[in-house]
């Protein structure tokens, strides 16, 4: 501080009021820092009226231990007289008392100190008896706790008084004065005899001691802020107000004037202003005190600029209408309000892009864009008791149904009668023959499978609510009713699933709220995330997972990067496409299968056509068939039967012969991926022609380099990628020449392979000869290095996790001897080829101790499922920014 400020302020106390002169306030912003001193000079320097305080320096927090010199008292009395002057109070005085606050984090508040005996007719005159008894009450037994140390003793306890106005048998009602003072000086006399030593009721006394002792809390806790200052209550005259607003609505986040008031001598809160669409609660401030109103509105955009931030801030008024601010805090602010308020200061300059993005959370986002069940409604719904796994977030409401068949005659039927179509499915686990389902059901439960089970995977891909694992929940034979903790609920009736911490269900419609991310709020947060990753050159890319161009365009409308993995065998899941698919396979001889074969070439080459004109000139990886055989072989007579009527130049007896054929004890393990890929080849060169016809299709059509990768699952030797990768070579060159492509125009089709198994991630070196691009499939190297299943685990991870067994499900955050097969895999990989690019496409990608993991071990890029394509970038960044700060430390620390 300059000399010139030193002689302005005094030696022990600032004064923090009004009446400052300019030119102080602008010394004592330089040295005021970012603590509540810092605060409220800004306030002051903004213009905004305060109630007066005063800040005891560190000179007095240095003396206060010792004998205090006569300066001090000198200043402490001046300080008092001037807030005596501002106040038009006295401190002690019968008439108007003045009532005193000593703040400080470390020591706990004392509010009111001077009340006393003598005071007591002014105060029960000026504030009315209710009022003066509680603040008599909270000064006596938060001065005789922090500052005389005396054991905790319940005032309303002891003398059986209950503070609510009516009062009742013993109540507040029936208090004479005579009586309040007689308790008052019982009390006092408890305190003494706890504490050995008479209770003095000085209020200059009480000062003293609670200053002296608000110095050495915090010189023991090492903070150096102590205040002083005016605490103005409401009086029982006039026009006096007390209020608690916000500068912005902390729920919506919107800049709107939110808050609640009391008017003077009344317990009933009023609203400020209603919100839009809200009924208003009381009599609003605008109609009861207008003139108020209009500087209270005038005054918080005025705070919330200075502060750069959502504020809560305290206000009164006196009885002649003069407005003053008590106190300012950050706001506590919803998920939803959090991400609104940051970047609609971002957007509006009030702050930069660093500050905005350090406020939002990833977790803020996930609510953002999910529905979420509204608080009020959620109490009122009753809870089926049982609780599940989130394994995709979000809350719907719908008729619940235990198979997809039914859900889908329920949505029919209803759809034909205009009725509500809204379906969840509660299952023991998601059929893989569910899946063309999925677009109909808004939720879905599932009792069997674990976090990284098909139906969770399938859910997050299509952002539709999921809860796995639900416990306690058992179906009748029939599909009829369901039985949750042994209450019975019949399919049909409508229920609310809601899939956030945990996953709950409950009866009834609750009431949700939504936000799409096509709302603007979600695209500015985009922009912004894609401007600091640009500006930090954070180089781990986040691209999407998809199984389709619906979901390419949702990653995209998110910022992904690229598509990570394009699972096709997803799309072989409509029915016509099924079919077909079916036919080839239980025909059993591809020759007599040619139409199939161009029918489903046909659809897939209009799907990767969509995706590439989606992302064009972006990274698209597209992943060949995955899924064993028999997940498309039907199960059970019926089923046999049903297929026969599709395809009728096959027996019943022919299919159910190749259904049992193709049967496996360990299917997972059994012929599939690029297994079956190299043993049947029809299905995998009929994708490969439909992949590079769509990529010189769209790069013929819309004049741009597509981008392509063909990947192969569960390789695991070099000699399977190679010959994997020549049939690609071999069909692209003929699919160039039938389409006339010159060799100029040849599109660059990127190989590579998924990594999956522990075999795989050793041989990195070796598939690295042949391959470009490498995606650790951690769902599958999680099963396959650990030995748990990604589909049955709901089963026991939990005891493992309740138990101390394992610190975290590996299915969520990468288990240890997984991170060490991909650092072994990358760093063998690059020894061969050193731009070979490798990236994690697990359910773990968005989890932030896996990018972290990536970006200190050189990944590439994660990809997770479309909804999730924001949180993760989010938090990659937000990783990114403190390995940065921690390596900025180090090196300074080295230095
Ligand atoms: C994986 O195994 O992690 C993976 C991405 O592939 P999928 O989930 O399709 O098996
Ligand atoms: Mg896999």
């Amino acid at each position: 501080m300059s000399r010139d400020t030193q002689k302005l302020c005094s030696q022990y106390f600032w004064t923090l009021d009004s009446e400052l002169p300019p030119q102080l306030i602008k010394e004592y912003l330089d040295v005021s820092g970012e603590g509540t001193l810092g605060r409220v000079v800004r306030m002051l320097d903004a213009k905004i009226p305060l109630l007066p305080k005063a800040y005891l320096t560190s000179e007095f927090l240095k003396e206060a231990e010792k004998k205090l010199p006569d300066a001090f008292f000198q200043e402490l009395g001046t300080t008092i007289s001037r807030f005596e002057r501002l106040t038009q109070s006295g401190f002690g005085a019968k008439e108007r008392p003045l009532l005193l606050t000593v703040e400080g984090d470390f020591c706990g508040t004392i509010r009111n100190i001077g009340v006393s005996p003598q005071s007591l007719p002014g105060l029960v005159h000026h504030y009315g008896l209710a009022t003066a008894f509680t603040l008599y009450v909270d000064f006596l037994e938060s001065y005789s706790a922090l500052v005389l140390a005396c054991p905790h003793i319940d005032f309303r306890k002891t003398f059986s008084i209950k503070v609510d106005r009516e009062g009742g048998p013993g109540g507040l009602a029936k208090l004479t004065e005579a009586k309040f003072l007689a308790h008052i000086m019982e009390y006092q006399n408890l305190v003494s005899q706890k504490i050995g030593r008479p209770f003095n009721d000085s209020p200059e006394r009480q000062l003293l001691a609670t200053l002296i002792r608000s110095a050495k809390a915090a010189k023991e806790s090492g903070e150096d802020e102590v205040f002083l200052s005016v605490q103005m209550h409401r009086s029982q005259f006039g026009q006096s107000i007390h209020g608690v607003a916000f500068t912005r609505n902390p729920f919506s986040g919107k800049a709107d004037l939110y808050g609640v008031y009391q008017a003077a001598a009344s317990d009933k809160k009023h609203m400020i202003e209603p919100a839009e669409g809200e009924r208003p609660n009381g009599k609003a401030l605008r109609e009861s005190n207008p003139a108020l109103f209009a500087q209270v509105k005038r005054m918080l955009p005025e705070i919330e600029a200075s502060f750069r931030d959502v504020m809560e801030v305290e206000f009164i008024s006196d009885e002649d209408g003069h407005l003053y601010f008590t106190t300012f805090d950050k706001a506590n602010t919803t998920a939803k309000a959090t991400v609104v308020a940051a970047t609609e200061l971002n957007v509006a300059g009030k702050i930069d892009d660093l500050t905005a993005v350090s406020r939002i959370k990833a977790s803020d986002l996930e609510v953002l864009l999910h529905p979420t069940l509204d608080d009020a409604s959620r109490a009122k719904l009753e809870d089926l008791g049982s609780k599940g796994v989130c394994a995709a977030p979000g809350t719907a409401v719908g008729h619940i149904y235990f198979r997809m068949e039914d859900a889908i005659e329920h949505v029919q039927a209803a759809a034909k009668k205009k009725q509500d179509t809204r379906v969840i499915l509660i299952a023991n686990e998601l059929l893989i023959s569910d899946t063309p389902g999925l677009g109909i059901i808004s939720g879905l439960v599932t009792l069997a499978s674990g976090i990284a089970s098909h139906a969770a995977v399938m859910a997050r891909a299509n952002g539709i609510p999921c809860i796995v694992g639900y416990k306690g929940l058992e179906f009748d034979s029939k599909g009829a009713f369901m039985t949750v903790n042994g209450k019975k609920v019949k399919a049909g009736t409508l229920l609310t699933l809601e899939a956030g911490e945990h996953g709950s269900l409950f009866m009834g419609e609750g009431k949700l709220q939504n936000l799409s991310f096509k709302e603007g709020v979600v695209r500015d947060v985009s922009n912004l995330v894609t401007r600091v990753l640009k500006q930090k050159r954070v180089p781990v890319e986040v691209r999407v997972n998809i199984n389709g161009a619906r979901d390419a365009e949702t990653g995209l409308g998110f910022g992904a990067d690229g598509v990570g993995l394009c699972r096709t065998e997803n799309m072989f899941m409509e029915p016509a496409a099924l079919r077909e698919i079916r036919n080839v396979i239980f025909t059993q001889n591809p020759a007599e299968c040619v139409e199939s074969f161009q029918l489903l070439e046909a659809t897939q080459f209009a799907d990767f056509k969509k995706v590439f004109e989606v992302m064009r000139e972006k990274t698209v990886n597209i992943r060949l068939m995955d899924l064993p055989l028999h997940d498309f072989v039907p199960q059970t007579e019926k089923d046999f039967k049903a297929l026969c009527k599709q395809l009728k130049h096959l027996s019943v007896e022919h299919i159910r012969g190749v259904a049992d054929g193709l049967r496996e004890h360990n299917p997972m393990l059994g012929l599939r991926a690029c297994r079956f890929g190299l043993i049947q080849p029809e299905i995998y060169d009929m994708q490969i022609r439909a992949i590079t016809r769509a990529a010189y299709a769209v790069q013929a059509q819309h004049q741009c380099q597509v981008n392509p990768g063909i990947m192969f699952p569960l390789v695991v030797t070099e000699a399977e990628l190679t010959r994997l990768r020549d049939r690609v070579l071999k069909i692209e060159e003929t699919v160039r020449e039938e389409l006339k492509i010159p060799y100029g125009s040849k599109i660059r089709f990127r190989i590579g392979s998924m990594i999956e198994t522990p075999a795989a991630a050793l041989a990195a070196d070796r598939l690295a000869r042949v391959g470009e691009f490498f995606a650790f499939g951690t769902n599958d190297l999680t099963q396959t290095s650990l030995g748990v299943s990604r589909d049955d685990s709901a089963h026991y991870l939990p005891f493992y996790l309740e138990n101390g067994l394992l610190t975290a499900d590996p299915f969520k955050v990468l288990a240890e001897p997984v991170r060490e097969l991909i650092e072994t895999a990358v760093t063998r990989g690059h020894r061969v080829r050193n731009d070979g690019s490798f990236g994690i496409c697990g359910e773990q990608g968005g989890d932030k101790a896996t990018l972290a993991f990536c970006l200190e071990r050189g990944l590439d890029y994660v990809s997770c499922s479309p909804f999730r394509v924001l949180p993760t970038r989010l938090t990659l960044l937000h990783e990114a920014i403190r390995l940065d700060s921690l390596a900025a430390r180090e090196t300074k620390k080295a230095a």
